[in-house]
């Protein structure tokens, strides 16, 4: 299987970098091919901008869509963005690894969705959901939160933690066409013991040995 990492933390020794360097090494163990992209040392800017692009479609209003839409038709990306449009393409699964910011992705990653999910390229005429770009992919969310497991139910004071994912499953990976798997969660890593801490590195790369033989789950359309 080809996979293809996304990782963004500010601090190359936090538990987010441990949990990717896990992931690494454990879908390369697998016998997976793996491809990466760590947008902090890659000091990725997060706003989308003329930078995208090489084509101009109107050089007088700046509209992302329809320059996504122009460069699309014309080869008009930037070699940053294509690069990472080009292991989405060539990825069967896709794994994002963040810590959880204000109930969502932290800006650096929404910025990387922002830039990346491109019209025409990656959605567009009438090519979402089901019928989407990236169809027979899967996706898989692996994060960490400040805020204990039971503070995520619900009823609780955060609320269910499958509601707060939802505008990522749905909205953003769903809505490209893929399908995602069960989301791994860390909660409260700070709150854990050192040895804690090993066990869930240690559960993740047993998961993702066998990731492969996983399958989706349902997303509310609700
Ligand atoms: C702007 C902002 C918004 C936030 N919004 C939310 C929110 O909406 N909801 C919420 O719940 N939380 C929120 N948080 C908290 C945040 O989600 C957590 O702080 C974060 O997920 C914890 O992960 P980390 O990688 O930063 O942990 P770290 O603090 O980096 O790591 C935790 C511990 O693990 C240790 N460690 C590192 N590597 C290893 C290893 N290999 N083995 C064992 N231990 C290791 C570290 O040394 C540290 O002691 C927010 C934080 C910020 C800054």
């Amino acid at each position: 299987m080809k996979v293809f990492v996304v990782y963004w933390h500010p601090e190359p020794q936090s538990f987010n970098a441990a949990m990717f360097h896990a992931a690494l090494k454990a879908l390369t163990d697998a016998g997976h091919e793996v491809r990466s992209s760590d947008l902090e040392a890659m000091r990725f800017d997060p706003v989308s901008s003329r930078k995208d692009f090489t084509t101009v479609k109107n050089p007088d209003y700046f509209k992302p869509q329809i320059e996504e839409m122009h460069a699309s038709e014309n080869g008009g990306f930037s070699p940053e963005i294509e690069t990472e449009i080009g292991n989405i393409e060539w990825c069967d699964l896709m794994v994002w690894q963040f810590p959880l910011w204000w109930f969502g992705l932290p800006a650096t990653l929404k910025g990387w969705v922002d830039r990346v999910f491109a019209m025409g390229r990656t959605y567009g005429g009438g090519r979402i959901y089901q019928s989407g770009v990236f169809q027979g992919k899967r996706a898989l969310l692996s994060l960490t939160t400040g805020g204990p497991e039971d503070a995520y139910q619900k009823g609780a004071f955060n609320g269910d933690i499958a509601g707060i994912l939802r505008p990522i499953h749905r909205g953003m990976l769903q809505f490209v066409g893929f399908e995602v798997l069960a989301p791994q969660i860390v909660y409260g890593p700070v709150r854990l013991t050192d040895e804690d801490r090993r066990l869930a590195l240690a559960a993740y790369a047993e998961r993702l040995l066998k990731i492969d033989q996983e399958h989706p789950i349902e997303v509310g359309t609700y």
